[in-house]
């Protein structure tokens, strides 16, 4: 394939690329298939990112981040997707970090990020409930402000590092009826925490790895100081301000999936013989390569454009938005051709093709679903 290298990227984003490479052969790849059988990624790979200086790359230095910028979010997300690596759930991670970077109090960002940087506290948050998801404003979970402290009661479902968390980004009601002004954030550190119960680690379709969870609340006392940013009632404007970032790091490992995927197929069709040629040689399976290619690139570009726009903070939801719902679409569609040019063998787990497609699927729905990224856009028309 002709050689396309991002805009972005530069010197020194090649070598830390290389680092990531190298770490992800080395570290995760080995043992992915153990991480899948046991549905989560164990606690040692954090601390060991950590170490590597592979957390928290974009939360400025001063705040215990590594202090580079949006593009090395990316350059972690690339290697990891074309390799198939989804249990790590290193982007909620990070997404949790810019809530206190973004919203945080002083005390809140030293209190945290330093140990969200060194692996040792891992992050989630924690929106959905069984009765609410892309309708967040129904959401039941209670904090009752009492003395110091605020008293939860509820459950939430789907959390991505539910089961390894140390510490949720808690979305809950503090004044109930009042819709969005009612809702608020609290940051939970769940170790030791008495009334916080993890429940099981769900059994999904793919992201086999991930230890997406649900999480049980029954009178969970949190200081008041962790309320994010001090101020009740803010939480739904921090959501909001922050989801052009997690809609991007969607489009970003759905595209790294496609491009992965893409190698690994053509790869595949060069060496696998049917007929007496390889697969390769079928008309059909190059016309299939060239609209793959195609699409794959057309989804680079445009999330290249979303990476340069996130870096230079002019990235608007409405875009990210498109990102997400264009390029989820199209690495499923892309994916699926990638298993069918398999055959039988693009059904079995062991195939990489086989585990990103099914990884796929979800990529569609959560970070708010693509039928509510097009009500969005929609409404910008
Ligand atoms: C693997 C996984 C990981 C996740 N990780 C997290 C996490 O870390 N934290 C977290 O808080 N949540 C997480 N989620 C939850 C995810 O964000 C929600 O599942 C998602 O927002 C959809 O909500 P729902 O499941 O309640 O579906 P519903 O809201 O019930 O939607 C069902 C269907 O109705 C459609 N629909 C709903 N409203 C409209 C509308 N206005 N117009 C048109 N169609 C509509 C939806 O698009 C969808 O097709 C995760 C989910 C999964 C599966």
């Amino acid at each position: 394939m002709s050689a396309y290298l991002s805009p972005w990227m530069d010197e020194d984003l090649a070598i830390f690329r290389g680092a990531v490479a190298r770490f992800a052969d080395a570290e995760m790849l080995p043992n992915d298939a153990a991480w899948r059988r046991q549905q989560h990624v164990g606690r040692e790979i954090w601390r060991k990112a950590g170490s590597m200086g592979m957390l928290l790359t974009d939360v400025p230095a001063e705040f215990g981040g590594v202090g580079g910028d949006f593009r090395h979010e990316a350059v972690l997300y690339e290697e990891f997707g074309r390799r198939g690596i989804t249990g790590f759930g290193q982007g909620v991670h990070s997404i949790c970090a810019h809530y206190l970077v973004n919203h945080g109090t002083d005390e809140q960002r030293r209190r945290f990020l330093p140990r969200m940087a060194s692996g040792e506290l891992i992050g989630a948050i924690a929106m959905t409930e069984p009765a609410a998801g892309s309708d967040l404003q129904g959401i039941k979970t209670r904090a009752v402000r009492d003395g110091t402290d605020y008293v939860i009661n509820g459950s939430k479902i789907f959390i991505t590092n539910g089961y390894l968390a140390g510490l949720l980004a808690l979305v809950v009601k503090t004044t109930p009826g009042e819709g969005a002004r009612g809702t608020s954030i609290l940051l939970v550190e769940t170790d030791g925490l008495e009334g916080f119960r993890v429940g099981r680690i769900l059994d999904k379709m793919g992201l086999k790895a991930q230890d997406t969870s649900e999480l049980f609340f029954e009178d969970v006392r949190v200081p008041a100081a962790n309320l994010l940013g001090g101020v009740p009632g803010q939480g739904f404007y921090q959501l909001m301000s922050d989801l052009p970032y997690e809609r991007l790091l969607i489009a970003v490992g759905g595209v790294a999936a496609m491009e992965g995927g893409l190698a690994a197929t053509l790869a595949y069709v060069k060496e696998r013989k049917a007929f007496g040629r390889s697969l390769a040689e079928f008309q059909n399976t190059q016309f299939k390569l060239a609209e793959l290619a195609t699409k794959t690139r057309i989804a680079r570009v445009f999330v290249d454009d979303c990476i340069a726009k996130v870096v230079a903070g002019t990235l608007d939801t409405v875009t990210a938005s498109m990102a997400k719902y264009w390029v989820s679409d199209a690495q499923q569609e892309v994916l699926d051709e990638c298993v069918q040019l398999h055959g039988g063998y693009g059904y079995m787990n062991e195939y990489l093709v086989c585990r990103m497609f099914a990884d796929a699927r979800v990529q569609r729905i959560y970070g708010g679903t693509n039928e509510i990224m097009k009500v969005v856009i929609s409404r910008s028309l």
